[in-house]
């Protein structure tokens, strides 16, 4: 069997499963609050979470163009179910299975597979958001143990994680930068009051006040930054994964909206200026799956190359918002309204524009590339 017909296959079956188990409650589920955990348990036993993880690790033992398959295939039929895919494949999860311990991942890894337990990614600080290198949560060895302080917000799922990933500073500068896992639960750690975001996403601020984690939780020590940053492009995938899915959900629904709504005594489909929205998703789309492809299916031992991600990731963030936001038009107040997911898909593929590298991060990455050097943005000193 080709790559190619290994593909077709597995995105039918991932489809059917889709129509046949997610559907009915999608609408539902985009606007409910917390974790799905009832569709972890399906994926789970459908074996679409840890597709990119060996056998020997429990996991499925596919490819990274596997997993981008299934996230879209699920996405575009039931877009809160993605995230659950996103979660159990593409995001800290990945990074927590490519580096951590034998022991570490007899620990956690059969809970984040059975879709029981749940990996949060903690990075992103009050003061260190772009320049996430900035980050001031410390790590401090006491000991057999660490003790971490400081503060982590916006994490997705910071709410229902039952462990995190967290981005700790072990020392001074980047090479002082690594990561710790924080069970819930755990003394010192205080999940604050949750707050939402625009998709209707909950998340809560993390407070670290003497939180003492036994050594055999560090995941990535002094100098793992970059490491984590090369496992960190895979989530950047999913989010593009997503955010392209979103928005051919979007366009799906808004193409049959317009071949069946009159107006003028005519079909909505039959002005030129409703056509040419059409074919602009429609290039903007086709176009970032490509890049997508070529970032997925380039990937070496999983980790695909920085610059194939940001470009991957750039233009599906734009095609997926730009669908999302001319197929409400062409919807007019039925898109605006929350009878479809149109909306819905409006506002998460807004988010995909700020998380994960935002457009603008993901622009200064690429043309670092395109120009061969590196410019700083920091102020000289
Ligand atoms: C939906 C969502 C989910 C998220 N999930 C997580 C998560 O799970 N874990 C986590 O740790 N964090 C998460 N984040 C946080 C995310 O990583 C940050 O929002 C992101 O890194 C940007 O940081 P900031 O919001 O502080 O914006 P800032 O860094 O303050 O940037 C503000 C604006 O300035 C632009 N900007 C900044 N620096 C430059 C520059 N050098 N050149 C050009 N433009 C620049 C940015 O692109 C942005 O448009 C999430 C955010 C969102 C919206």
């Amino acid at each position: 069997m080709t790559i190619d017909d290994h593909r077709t296959e597995f995105a039918a079956a991932a489809r059917a499963f889709a129509r046949d188990r997610l559907a009915a409650g999608a609408l539902e589920r985009a606007h409910a609050h917390g974790y799905p955990w009832d569709v972890a348990q399906l994926l789970a036993d459908q074996g679409l979470l840890g597709l990119t993880i060996p056998e020997r690790d429990g996991g499925q033992g596919g490819t990274l163009l596997d997993a981008v398959t299934a996230i879209q295939e699920v996405g575009m039929v039931c877009p809160k179910s993605a995230d659950v895919v996103q979660a159990g494949n593409f995001g800290a999860l990945r990074t927590f299975a490519e580096y951590a311990s034998d022991e570490q991942k007899a620990r956690f890894l059969p809970g984040f597979l059975a879709g029981t337990a749940l990996l949060g990614l903690a990075m992103s600080e009050p003061e260190a958001g772009s320049a996430v290198t900035d980050l001031t949560t410390s790590a401090m060895r006491e000991g057999d143990d660490y003790v971490v302080d400081g503060t982590k917000i916006w994490s997705t799922h910071s709410v229902e994680a039952t462990v995190y990933l967290v981005y700790v500073r072990f020392g001074p500068g980047v090479s002082g930068i690594g990561s710790v896992l924080v069970e819930r639960g755990t003394p010192g750690l205080e999940i604050g009051k949750p707050s939402t975001y625009l998709s209707g996403e909950d998340w809560a601020e993390l407070r670290f006040d003497g939180c003492r984690i036994p050594a055999e939780n560090v995941l990535l020590g002094p100098g793992g930054f970059k490491r984590q940053i090369s496992g960190f492009n895979v989530e950047r995938l999913g989010n593009a994964a997503r955010s392209l899915a979103l928005g051919r959900l979007a366009f799906t629904t808004a193409r049959e909206h317009v071949l069946a709504r009159r107006q003028f005594g005519r079909p909505l489909a039959e002005f030129q200026g409703i056509q040419w929205k059409f074919a602009d998703m429609a290039l903007a789309l086709d176009s970032a799956q490509l890049l997508l492809d070529r970032a997925a299916g380039g990937a070496v031992d999983g980790l695909p190359s920085a610059y194939d991600t940001s470009v991957a990731k750039l233009a599906a963030n734009r095609a997926g918002f730009l669908a999302a936001d001319q197929s409400l038009q062409v919807m007019g107040a039925m898109g605006y309204s929350t009878e479809t997911l149109v909306e819905y898909c409006f506002r998460r593929t807004r988010g995909w524009m700020i998380a994960g590298g935002s457009t603008e991060i993901l622009q200064n990455r690429i043309a670092e590339e395109v120009l061969g050097r590196r410019f700083s943005q920091r102020v000289a000193r």
